[in-house]
């Protein structure tokens, strides 16, 4: 069983990570097709350290009267309360997020036991397929969130289509010992392997910060894109969130994505981290493991 639905409406499109309604607001007119609410942008989370928590309540009912497109915040790992907080309040998307604190090292949430949609981080196939099995409409990258690097997000990508085509080819017996590696159902397995996708919605994040990063993670097959840090900690966060939903959306016609690149200024591009400065604890994507 996979739940899927509405995310499937969000193909080719963007979602923007917004800390207020004036963010959310210009991701809107910009063109994206969500907002994710959160209390400090990754690149913030990090640079704060502590404990990163869901956003305000508050703040997420503002925005969500405030804007018309669909609206999701972040939990962290294995927070049921966090999730049914904000299922109550009528999110129409909630992220289980790594940028945030885990709170269970050994389990995510069940997210059978919510009607709302739920969308994971993953590294590689089987990390994808124990959150699709337990429950995930969505999935995207890890990549590494708040460094306008999207070389980890590039990695991720790479990995689950290595594995998913490498399956596509395999006999029966291989599915099934995948399967029991993986610790999930062999029927998905199979279906991954038969679609040669995952069978819900996959979008990457994890450092995108220019309609070009954008338009390479369509290109390795990504549904759409998150961008999380790239569009507030830039100098030109209305035009690069415009140029970014272009480079998004028309990201196999090369005119309309050199249009998107030449909408932004890489002087106001936002600073990134080099990855091989960050320390093993400094890494989002491996918290909690
Ligand atoms: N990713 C993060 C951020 C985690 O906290 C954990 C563990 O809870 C995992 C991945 C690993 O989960 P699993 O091995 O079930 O994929």
């Amino acid at each position: 069983k996979v739940k899927v639905g509405f995310p499937a409406m969000l193909r080719n499109g963007v979602i923007m990570d917004v800390t207020n309604v004036e963010q959310a607001q210009i991701a809107e007119e910009a063109g994206a097709v969500g907002v994710m609410v959160l209390d400090k942008l990754p690149y913030d989370v990090r640079k704060a350290g502590g404990v990163a928590r869901m956003a305000d309540l508050k703040v997420i009912e503002e925005v969500m009267s405030h804007v018309t497109i669909p609206v999701s915040a972040k939990v962290r790992i294995g927070h049921y309360y966090e999730a049914f907080l904000l299922q109550e309040i009528g999110v129409d998307l909630i992220d289980e997020s790594e940028v945030l604190t885990p709170v269970d090292d050994q389990h995510h949430i069940n997210k059978w036991f919510f009607t709302v949609p739920f969308v994971n981080g993953c590294r590689e196939l089987c990390e994808a397929l124990r959150r699709i099995s337990e429950g995930a409409s969505m999935i995207r990258s890890k990549g590494e969130a708040g460094t306008g690097n999207v070389s980890e997000a590039v990695k991720h990508f790479k990995a689950l289509y290595r594995a998913i085509n490498e399956l596509g080819a395999a006999e029966e017996e291989r599915l099934r010992d995948y399967a029991r590696q993986c610790q999930v159902p062999l029927e998905l397995v199979a279906l991954t392997a038969k679609m040669g996708r995952l069978p819900v919605i996959t979008f990457a994040a994890g450092g995108i910060a220019t309609p070009a990063d954008a338009a390479l993670m369509m290109w390795l097959g990504a549904d759409g894109v998150f961008v999380g840090s790239g569009i507030f900690k830039s100098q030109d966060p209305r035009q690069r969130a415009e140029a970014i939903v272009l480079a998004t959306a028309k990201w196999d016609d090369p005119e309309a994505v050199v249009e998107a690149q030449k909408m932004v200024s890489e002087r106001a591009a936002m600073v990134g981290i080099d990855l091989k400065t960050l320390k093993p604890e400094e890494l989002l994507q491996t918290r909690g493991l």
